[in-house]
């Protein structure tokens, strides 16, 4: 252990709790103790206090109690005679600065001074969703930076955390040797589909300031998320990390020690800190290291050799322009390996032959119209793809072929006709794993930096942009991209994948025609494939990385409660990987058709929780129901006075019925326990005929939010049709039409809605 970094980070913590009291004082002054503190859209209050201390924090006066626990933990600054490990004090000193961080930003949440002000910047993407007109949505300027990350989104990354398409995330602190070298930073992380949180500043710069400078896309859409310019902001990433474990783990506020080490076991984060390093950001730096998140610096500063805390050594000196490369580029690829090999983040990047970047991190870009070279599909063109799975010998592994001209000749900003044709043969392929890959399409095109992908089948939309064209993108290389993502992802099922690519409308007709009449028969086979007609279900737990006791059981009429993983994608996962996370459940003797009870399926459920669930009702809300991780797309839950229930999406911040928010009563749904009347769903489960149909099935809905109402607003016509009561969605109440218990009754009154009707739920 270092006295050099011992000394300064006590100092740093020492000066930043004294500030922090002396900001709470004036606070108190003048607003008084009883003023609300809150951070935007999480239910965990200040969740690193929340985590550490067990401590909801809802007015300034408890912010008290926050400083004098976190003064508690100050130790002096070693003298200089002292030779004893100072390790212990180092960590405290840590801690001590996380609260008062967090402490400080919280009032100035009071003032008005978070999430910081930015004049002119724009956030990438954030909430935005693509309706299911095709419409993008595209934001206004917001004129501040992100601040804490939110609940929802926490939970929507939820999945890609735990299936490893995120490995992990960075915090950066601090501004890189240029601009250049700022922006290779970023892009190497998100070539890995690296989550990275900025903040800092070195003499008034800040990595944010040149990563704008330069037009690189920031905002929850390109993972790249900027927190505010000073080192104070680093706070969100550590209240992001508590969250993780709160949300995913099922752990509760104040299991400090655990907490702590749910992050070093299953959190692979790190700290870059870029340019030169204070007390506060060594102080900042201690508290990170109680994480068993470990600290990579760029400039010289003493290191710290492992003890266990974190994994691997715990400070790492790196001064740049000692690096080895020729030019600042290489160096800055070669810290940013260095730091994922410090902290041993497994990291898996597919090598795609295309001349832009490429990774899970351009996903969520948005071409705009402005910048748009061409596109294909949208409003002036059709755009289709279609995977089709064909005997080996009529498949040329590797081959990508155009069929028609590129779009050299199509002036900018306009558009034309595609067809992408997709040709895979295997040995393991199945034609039911057919929609399962085409799905993936969407995935593997977006992964291009400057292309957007929209829709599927013959709704697709792609946009290529002017900076991708310019770099030399064609139409060849969408042959690429898919050619090389199904053989790395999906190698295990194709052993050849061919492409097509039409560009001459006779062919398109010809191939649509053929696509329109699969996609047909997919649906019918959809449509027949009901629980009754299979012999097994499949389990997934994949989220047990995070939620340790967590199970999702996937029927044909139930998916999983991410949305992300229906029966027909966990048969073709467990053909890829037998020995995976799905795998099948043979149903065994049929127990209770009703509620849904096998044999086979709650021998599973005792094993897969590891004893913490005896029995699972596939069909029940009331009766030991599915539980839940923590990336449920919607909630259900039981609103007895009125003998139904409601469905809070995830996306919907409102008060609800039940007096809760999404996110409040995300913590009662989640954490791998059953809670009878409360359940996550995947979203189309709703729509499914299994939908609680112990329970009385969908006519039990009586408040659903209203962005789901919108959003598949043509598969609830359906569901009502279904039921026997056409208008049954307008007799559903939302956020708009009921707040309260007794709102809703009113409107269920008023508008004759079944449930009041149905037999009695419990
Ligand atoms: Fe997690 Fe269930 Fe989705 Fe599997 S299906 S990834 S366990 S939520
Ligand atoms: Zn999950």
């Amino acid at each position: 252990m270092s006295k050099y970094i011992a000394t300064r980070a006590i100092r740093g913590s020492n000066a930043l709790v004294t500030e922090a009291e002396f900001m709470l004082q004036k606070a108190l002054n003048e607003k008084g103790p009883d003023a609300k503190v809150e951070f935007p859209n999480t239910a965990y209050y200040l969740p690193l206090t929340l985590g550490m201390m067990g401590l909801e924090v809802e007015t300034l006066g408890q912010l008290n109690d926050v400083l004098e626990h976190a003064r508690k933990l100050l130790h002096p600054v070693p003298s200089s005679r002292r030779w004893t490990p100072y390790l212990g004090e180092t960590l405290d000193a840590g801690m001590a600065t996380l609260l008062a961080a967090e402490a400080i930003e919280a009032i100035r949440y009071v003032y008005g001074l978070q999430p910081e002000p930015f004049p002119g910047f724009q956030l990438a993407g954030g909430t935005a969703f693509f309706g299911a007109n095709g419409s993008t949505g595209e934001k206004g300027l917001e004129n501040h930076l992100n601040g804490p990350i939110d609940d929802i989104q926490l939970r929507s990354w939820g999945i890609q955390l735990v299936d490893g398409r995120m490995p992990g995330f960075a915090a950066i602190v601090g501004a890189a040797k240029s601009n250049e070298v700022a922006v290779k930073i970023v892009r190497e992380l998100q070539k890995r589909n690296i989550l990275t949180f900025l903040c800092g500043n070195v003499n008034g710069r800040s990595i944010i300031d040149q990563l704008v400078e330069e037009g690189v896309e920031l905002g929850y859409d390109t993972y790249t998320v900027p927190f505010g310019r000073d080192t104070l902001s680093a706070i969100y990433a550590l209240g992001f990390a508590v969250r993780s474990a709160l949300t995913f783990g099922g752990m509760k506020g104040g299991q400090a020690r655990d907490i702590l080490l749910y992050n070093r076991e299953r959190v692979f984060a790190f700290v870059l800190a870029l340019g030169e390093v204070d007390d506060l950001k060594y102080a900042a730096a201690a508290g990170a290291i109680n994480f068993g998140f470990p600290v990579i610096a760029d400039t010289v500063i003493p290191e710290i050799l492992p003890t266990g805390i974190t994994k691997y050594e715990h400070v790492v000196s790196m001064p740049f322009n000692e690096i080895e490369g020729n030019d600042d580029f290489e160096r800055a690829e070669r810290l940013v390996q260095k730091c994922i090999e410090v902290r041993g983040v497994k990291v898996k990047i597919a090598d795609v032959p295309v001349p832009v970047p490429y990774g899970s991190a351009f996903e969520g870009e948005v071409v705009r119209k402005a910048d748009m070279r061409i596109e294909f599909g949208g409003k002036h063109s059709r755009c289709f793809e279609y995977l089709q799975m064909v005997p080996l010998d009529e498949v040329v592994d590797g081959k990508v072929e155009i069929v028609g001209p590129g779009f050299e000749q199509v002036a900018s900003q306009g558009s034309m006709d595609l067809g992408i044709v997709v040709q895979v043969a295997g040995r393991q392929m199945q034609t039911d794993f057919e929609p399962v890959l085409e799905r993936q399409i969407h995935y593997f095109i977006n992964g291009a930096s400057g292309i957007q992908h929209i829709g599927q089948r013959d709704i697709a939309w792609i946009r290529v942009s002017n900076a991708a064209a310019e770099k030399g993108f064609n139409l060849e290389h969408f042959g690429k991209i898919l050619h090389a993502r199904f053989k790395t992802d999906f190698g295990a099922i194709v052993d050849k994948v061919q492409v097509t690519i039409f560009t001459v409308p006779e062919k398109i007709q010809e191939w649509l025609a053929v696509a329109r009449e699969a996609f047909d028969f997919r649906n019918k086979r959809l449509a027949d494939l009901t629980d009754n007609k299979v012999e097994e279900f499949y389990s997934c737990t994949l989220c047990q990385s995070f939620a340790p006791d967590h199970v999702c059981v996937v029927s044909p009429e139930r998916l999983g409660l991410c949305g992300a993983y229906n029966w027909l994608d966990c048969k073709a996962s467990f053909s890829i990987n037998p020995t995976g996370p799905n795998q099948p459940i043979k149903l065994g003797k049929l127990i209770d058709p009703i509620k849904g009870y096998w044999t086979g399926t709650n021998d599973y459920a005792k094993v897969g929780s590891h004893g913490q669930v005896q029995e699972v009702a596939m069909y029940s809300i009331m009766e030991n129901p599915m539980t839940a991780c923590g990336c449920f797309e919607c909630i259900v839950m039981l609103i007895p006075e009125v003998n139904g229930v409601m469905v809070v999406s995830r996306e919907d911040t409102s008060m609800t019925p039940a007096g809760m928010t999404f996110s409040t009563l995300a913590g009662i749904a989640g954490g791998g326990l059953q809670t009878p009347g409360v359940m996550g769903v995947g979203k189309f489960y709703l729509v499914s005929p299994k939908f609680i149909s112990a329970d009385g099935g969908f006519k039990r809905v009586v408040w659903m939010s209203s962005n789901l109402k919108e959003t598949m607003a043509e598969e609830f016509k359906a569901v009502a049709i279904r039921e026997g009561d056409p208008d049954l969605i307008e007799k559903i109440a939302d956020e708009r039409s009921a707040a309260t218990v007794e709102d809703l009754m009113v409107f269920l009154e008023e508008h004759n809605h079944p449930a009041l009707v149905m037999e009695a739920m419990f």
